[in-house]
């Protein structure tokens, strides 16, 4: 008989229930330690530890083990090593020591390094990060870690990310005692990331250059039917499709990932899963897990999974929204506003702390979520603008109204009826549903909706984290030494400030309408609309001070992220022009041609019986034809010699721009011709599975 799911439910996890079960009393005390209060972990209790991790794993067929980590690429990386050691008789015995389960020394050569390369050492370090438990995956320990240069540079994003909590935890704490909530001994933040993705069959993706190459397609024509019947946004799952969810939860249940919901998305082909929250270092992890077997399961039934956050043109691409928010030790969720948020002076506190973190740092907020692939959605009407505001919803701008005005705010909750007696009443949301905001307030936590799908979520976390960190740290300034009897008061004459120096940033109507650019514009909001534009805030002064301040990020690590960032997005649009130049010449070009021929054959063969057969039509198809065969080889010209002329430029920020404004728009130009004359062409002919195909028979 199978086995039960709270029995299957990470069994392949080293959590506390295996910990406390395989370790003697003190050294899991001592291990526990380390994990709740980020105490340093002595060596022998390391010693232990890894040999009641390795004895768990061995049991479960592990025969090797490797430090899991977060490089710049934006994946996973891990090195696989055996427990086997050698002994006497020619025999082997399996071994994991505390030194190997707490450091190891990759080469970092090869990671991207942004030019730390140039200054550091080769040699990196892993670290074992754990407040992540290791997992067994391909009979292999993966022991989460972070990742940094042999001078503690961090390489990887886990490092910022832990920091960043840290840097909350010490600000949270402050104020929550100074509030006089002294019960509280840590805050930390917490993420559910919603996860969108497509499946398609491994047959079409295999024919196609583009998404093997890019995770997108840069050719293909519209096919009769799009999203427009929205038909699709919560359907019927089909059978295939549920097979593929049931094995996908399962795979992530037995990895201890707590994968609640799923469902069909927008487009054609899309679905979204999206897991119970986790503290936002766990959720990070558990995230780039999720991709990576959202991919292996994938492959098992017949499907390739792609994460690219426009996979089709024309059709809605995919995004990852990260529910964010700050919860203590003692079990308070510190957004949540509780029966009566007007009288929640903590809760009051938190968010205006958020809301200036948002404005103040909006550029940086901005930044996180930058990549080509982005690109595609941010500003396409599909998913947020690039304009970074908040939505807050009618009740809470009503509760911070009347603290400008000082007056009182009368709540009331509305209860939601729905006109038949028979369905339940219950009371309604705080908020309203508003997907065109970038951050919205969604009841008890904030929804980061601008991440693109592929992306890991720790970026966007490291700076909601640090920013609010610094918000907090401010407020703890001007709250010291308030008489407690006056604290309230204090407490919402600061609220009342921070909302009349931020409220620019709030916005509840129509992310999409042109009025709202505009009005953000007379706002003073950033609006960065592509990801050359994003980047260079990166390490404007102002963000560079904040990281630096709150121990997140050196000056060194700024600016080699910065130029990690601008040589992605520079790698993927050359690799993209060269795919499609590719894709021109080799498959789309010679199948016009060959059209051309055949419609040019048939034309003479008429011509030959008899001079009366009519062939107009046909001569004007020919026509067609020939002139889209020039325009298309024109336009690839073109963008051949202008990808060539951006290759060229030396100065890294001036060549993503070209990439940008030139490359770009050559791409867009010879697609939109190729496509017209993709709709000429018999299915015969193509080189390639159609979207008709892709999308509409999996
Ligand atoms: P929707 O599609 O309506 O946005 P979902 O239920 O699909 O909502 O996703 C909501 C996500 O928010 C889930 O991952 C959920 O676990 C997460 N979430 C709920 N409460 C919190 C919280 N306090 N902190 C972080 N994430 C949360
Ligand atoms: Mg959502």
């Amino acid at each position: 008989m199978s086995k039960s799911i709270p029995e299957m439910y990470g069994s392949l996890v080293f959590n506390d229930t295996v910990m406390r079960h395989k370790l003697p009393k003190d050294i899991y005390k001592a291990l526990r330690k380390t994990i709740d209060n980020n105490t340093h972990l002595e060596l022998d209790v390391a010693n232990e530890v890894a040999t009641a991790m390795k004895e768990w794993a061995v049991d479960l067929g592990a025969t090797h083990f490797t430090h899991w980590f977060q490089p710049m690429t934006g994946f996973t990386a891990e090195k696989h090593d055996s427990f086997i050691s050698p002994i006497e008789g020619g025999k082997v015995i399996m071994e994991f020591s505390g030194k190997e389960l707490v450091k190891g020394e990759p080469d970092a050569s090869s990671f991207p390094s942004g030019g730390l390369r140039a200054t550091f050492e080769a040699r990196g370090y892993t670290a074992w990060d754990p407040t992540s438990p290791a997992f067994i995956k391909d009979g292999t320990l993966c022991i989460p870690t972070a990742f940094c240069s042999y001078a503690g540079e961090a390489l990887d994003k886990k490092t910022p990310l832990l920091r960043s909590m840290e840097a909350l935890n010490k600000e949270a704490v402050k104020v929550l005692h100074i509030l006089g909530d002294t019960d509280v001994t840590s805050v930390c933040t917490t993420v559910g990331p919603e996860q969108e993705y497509f499946l398609i069959d491994k047959e079409d993706f295999k024919k196609r250059k583009d998404l093997v190459f890019t995770g997108r397609t840069l050719l293909g024509a519209m096919p009769p039917k799009g999203q427009e019947m929205e038909d699709h946004y919560f359907g019927i799952l089909k059978p295939r499709v549920a097979a593929y969810m049931h094995d996908l939860d399962e795979e992530l249940w037995k990895l201890g990932i707590p994968a609640k919901t799923k469902h069909n998305e927008v487009a054609p082909c899309q679905h979204e899963l999206a897991p119970i929250f986790n503290t936002t270092n766990v959720a990070v992890d558990n995230n780039q897990l999720t991709m990576e077997i959202m991919k292996k399961v994938a492959d098992k039934h017949g499907y390739v999974c792609l994460l690219h956050e426009k996979p089709f043109e024309g059709i809605n691409g995919s995004g990852k929204h990260n529910n964010w928010s700050v919860s203590t030790d003692t079990g308070i969720n510190l957004l949540d506003p509780g029966k009566n948020p007007a009288t929640n002076t903590r809760f009051l506190l938190f968010l205006a702390a958020v809301i200036k973190a948002v404005d103040e740092y909006a550029d940086l907020m901005r930044v996180s979520v930058a990549s080509a692939g982005n690109d595609h959605r941010l500003g396409a009407n599909e998913a947020p603008p690039a304009i970074i505001s908040i939505f807050l919803g009618d009740e809470l701008t009503n509760v911070l109204d009347c603290i400008i005005k000082g007056s009182s705010f009368d709540h009331e909750k509305e209860m939601m009826s729905i006109g038949a007696t028979v369905l339940p009443h219950f009371v309604k949301d705080t908020t309203d549903r508003n997907r065109t905001s970038p951050f919205a307030f969604t009841g008890n936590k904030f929804e980061f909706r601008s991440l693109g799908s592929s992306a890991s979520v720790a970026t966007p976390n490291i700076v909601l984290n640090t920013a609010v960190a610094e918000a907090l740290r401010q407020f703890a300034e001007k709250l010291e030494g308030t008489d407690p009897a006056k604290m309230d008061e204090a407490v919402l004459g600061l609220v009342r400030e921070t909302i009349l120096a931020h409220k620019r940033v709030i916005f509840n109507g129509n992310g999409y309408a042109d009025e709202w650019v505009k009005e953000a514009e007379a706002r003073g909001l950033y609006n960065l609309k592509s990801t050359p534009e994003a980047l260079p805030a990166f390490k404007a002064e102002k963000n560079m001070e904040l990281f630096i301040k709150h121990g997140v990020f050196s000056e060194t690590e700024i600016v080699s992220r910065t130029e990690i960032l601008f040589e992605n997005y520079v790698k993927t649009l050359h690799i993209e022009a060269l795919t499609l130049q590719d894709m021109v010449h080799k498959d789309f070009l010679p199948a016009v041609m060959k059209y051309a021929d055949s419609v040019c054959d048939s034309i003479s063969a008429k011509k030959a019986i008899s001079a009366s057969l009519p062939t107009g039509e046909a001569e004007k198809l020919l026509e067609k034809l020939a002139s889209y065969y020039e325009e298309i080889s024109k336009q690839a010209e073109k963008l051949e010699s202008d990808t060539a002329e951006a290759e060229k430029d030396t100065d890294l920020e001036a060549q993503a721009m070209k990439y940008h404004d030139v490359v770009m728009a050559d791409m867009e130009a010879l697609r939109a011709v190729a496509d017209e004359a993709e709709l000429l062409l018999p299915d015969e002919l193509l080189p390639y599975p159609t979207y008709e195909k892709m999308l509409f028979y999996v």
